[in-house]
């Protein structure tokens, strides 16, 4: 009788907390994802195609970040639950599809998966274990379609240039939701769309209109490079 009595008050403390949001660290996820074009024909980075063969020209999976509504960010929040890819065996071929990693030297993901969990994910692992981890991220990645969302404007990859104010629009027509746009520039300094924000509430299931962008700015008039 003691135990379940202690049980139970222990259940409804974390409730308590769960519903002041208090136990899991975070207040929402930015979820972001990037332009494969302006990965690679940037300086910054050497850009390698995935063993698995040149990734789709389409925006893929960076990924999801747990926040604070002031800006700031948790990260590597838990050197004990290492990535287990046995723990999404179900989902590789999704991943492999939508969360490619561009980097050097060619990998199928699983380096910038494990960096992406353990720098991000393990901050949020009160609530998403690895794979709803992962799998929220496939999820919202098929909810949030930003190439149609842009093409449906007349934006389209060939490389021109597009005005900010109306790659936000054609975003947020397309999902509701206004993006946070980040630019990195080509090998001849121009500015380029290459990642998109969205935000996220703290249960991974519904985008919600972002607490606070994070800082950075890009030209008024950015390019949208092919891949
Ligand atoms: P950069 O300095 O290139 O903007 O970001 C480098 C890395 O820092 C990102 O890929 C990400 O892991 C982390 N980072 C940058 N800004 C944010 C942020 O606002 N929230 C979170 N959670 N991580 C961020
Ligand atoms: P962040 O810490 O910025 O979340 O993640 C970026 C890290 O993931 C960097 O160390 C980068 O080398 C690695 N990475 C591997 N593949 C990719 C990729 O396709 N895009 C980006 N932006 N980073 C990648």
């Amino acid at each position: 009788m003691k135990f379940k009595c202690i049980a139970l008050i222990n259940f409804l403390v974390l409730q308590c907390l769960a519903i002041l949001g208090v136990s899991k660290g975070f207040d929402f996820f930015y979820f972001v994802q990037q332009w494969p074009g302006s990965y690679c024909d940037s300086d910054k980075f050497s850009c390698c195609y995935p063993t698995t063969g040149k990734p789709a020209a389409d925006f893929s999976i960076h990924g999801l970040w747990p926040n604070y509504r002031n800006g700031s960010y948790p990260q590597n929040c838990d050197p004990n639950n290492p990535f287990n890819e046995s723990e999404t065996s179900d989902l590789i071929s999704s991943m492999r599809r939508n969360w490619p990693s561009l980097s050097c030297p060619s990998s199928s993901g699983e380096s910038f998966w494990s960096h992406e969990w353990e720098k991000h994910g393990t901050c949020s692992e009160s609530l998403l274990d690895q794979h709803s981890y992962f799998q929220t991220a496939l999820t919202l990645r098929q909810q949030t379609n930003i190439l149609q969302s842009l093409k449906s404007a007349g934006i389209i990859p060939d490389g021109g240039s597009y005005s900010l104010a109306n790659i936000k629009d054609a975003i947020k027509n397309g999902t509701g939701y206004t993006p946070w746009i980040e630019c990195n520039e080509d090998s001849s300094g121009n500015s380029q769309l290459y990642q998109v924000y969205l935000c996220v509430d703290s249960s991974g299931s519904n985008l919600i209109e972002c607490p606070i962008f994070p800082k950075g700015k890009c030209g008024s008039e950015i390019e949208f490079p092919t891949f």
